[in-house]
């Protein structure tokens, strides 16, 4: 662009109008000075990557030991930094991370994670109603659990699904559907409920399964939906021909369910409405897709888009440049490193990185000029607490309107010397509007 002459068209254009240059010059001034605005965001959020110092490769972290190039070039180009996702000393869950990062305080907005669970799983949830995650598990005829995930059952859960959804309890709507392998949700619809109940899933096996309780006298009805439900299920899923079938195979039958983590919708403005930002989401993982749906993003599916190691990176990252085209803001959940995080394989969370990477350096290629794009996650996963941790995650952000510092290695402790750091995950919206001129001025 800097070269006149490739702009200008060649010499004989030049030759016979030879005042037009000139007039251009000004009108080309113009067109950089707009060009030099970003217009978009390309927003990766890598689940769970940031780490601690790990013993076997030498005190590094996954991301400090992997080779990543394209994740090196973001922040060389432009900013880095660290960043507590929610607040110092609070370790997230993907969910309430993840409505940081997209500006909304969790604190404020949330209530618990069945509703975003039966939103991934395409159930919308009207204000009053009550939604639970769910596994499909098996039981003793005592009631204690033989196996929380019923053999990790992956085939016939939409039957047995079918089979205990659309019943009525007091009055109480039952819906009932299947998510990813032995995961479900549970909604309750009806007058009078309230979510704050207790679980029915004792969290690990060789114990009877609990009584729900009202944990307010609000909620009596509801736990006393729940536990009539629970049984129900149990008497019916026991006939179900899949239980049948997996018993004759000799496979854990899938004769309960144990809800958890029971919440309500609480009215949120969408996404749109309140940045001005047209967005879209890409996850494998149900949760995530139900924070997007509840936002207000066209959730896009993509073919091979697993939420497992098995997730096909590319796909993934061919919609999002797709979709940056209909929507200014696209953000796309990897799920793998957290995965790794929690199974603690170092090694395997390194391959991760790099084949992330790989896929990232095509996006680079590819992105178009007016974008930003920001590398970040929704919390650390370290592999030697295999669970999620409160120590910050890294952020690069590059593109037009962004300040470039030193920083040239993405990592948890590179970025820490960045122009980002201090930032939080609420702030991050604030700040992508103010690189892309759309924040107000505050003042005279
Ligand atoms: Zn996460
Ligand atoms: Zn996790």
């Amino acid at each position: 662009m800097n070269d006149p002459v490739a702009f200008f068209g060649n010499d004989d254009d030049r030759t016979i109008y030879d005042i037009r240059p000139v007039v251009i010059l000004y009108w080309q001034c113009d067109s950089i000075v707009v060009m030099m605005k970003a217009e978009k965001l390309l927003m990766l959020i890598l689940d769970g990557m940031p780490d601690r110092p790990v013993p076997e490769i030498g005190m590094k972290t996954p991301l400090q030991a992997a080779r990543k190039p394209g994740f090196d070039r973001i922040v060389t180009e432009g900013a880095g930094g660290i960043m507590d996702v929610i607040g110092t000393g609070i370790v997230p869950g993907s969910d309430t991370a993840h409505l940081a990062l997209f500006g909304y305080d969790p604190f404020r907005c949330y209530s618990g994670r069945g509703p975003f669970e039966a939103a991934g799983v395409g159930i919308e949830c009207a204000p009053g109603d009550v939604a639970f995650r769910c596994n499909f598990a098996t039981v003793d005829d005592k009631m204690k659990v033989i196996d929380r995930r019923a053999g990790r059952i992956k085939e016939g859960t939409s039957e047995l699904a079918k089979s205990i959804s659309g019943m009525k309890i007091d009055g109480i709507e039952v819906i009932f559907r299947e998510a990813t392998e032995h995961r479900a949700v549970l909604v309750l619809r009806g007058k009078g409920l309230d979510p704050r109940v207790s679980d029915v899933d004792p969290h690990e096996e060789n114990s009877r399964i609990l009584t729900s309780k009202p944990l307010s006298p609000e909620a009596v009805v509801t736990a006393d939906v729940v536990n009539k439900f629970v049984q129900e299920a149990y008497r019916t899923l026991m006939k179900n021909p899949v239980n049948l079938e997996r018993a004759s195979k000799g496979l854990p039958v899938a004769n309960m369910v144990l809800p958890r983590g029971a919440g309500t919708l609480r009215e949120l403005q969408g996404f749109r409405e309140r940045f001005g930002l047209k967005p879209a989401g890409i996850a494998g993982v149900s949760l995530i897709k139900g924070v997007f749906r509840i936002l207000g993003f066209d959730t896009i599916d993509v073919k091979g888009a697993t939420g497992g190691l098995d997730t096909d990176i590319d796909a993934k990252m061919h919609a999002a440049l797709k979709n940056l085209t209909t929507h200014d803001l696209v953000a796309v959940n990897i799920k793998a490193p957290d995965i790794a995080g929690h199974d603690g394989n170092c090694a395997q969370k390194i391959e991760i990185i790099e084949r992330i990477d790989a896929s990232l350096q095509t996006v680079l290629k590819e992105l178009p000029e007016e974008a930003l794009i920001a590398v970040l996650s929704d919390h650390s996963t370290p592999v030697s607490l295999r669970n999620h941790s409160a120590d910050p995650v890294c952020i690069a952000i590059r593109g037009k309107g962004v300040r470039i510092d030193g920083v040239n290695s993405f990592d948890e402790v590179s970025c820490s010397q960045g122009v980002l750091r201090g930032m939080r995950g609420k702030d991050l919206i604030g700040y992508i509007l103010g690189i892309m001129g759309r924040a107000e001025k505050f003042g005279a």
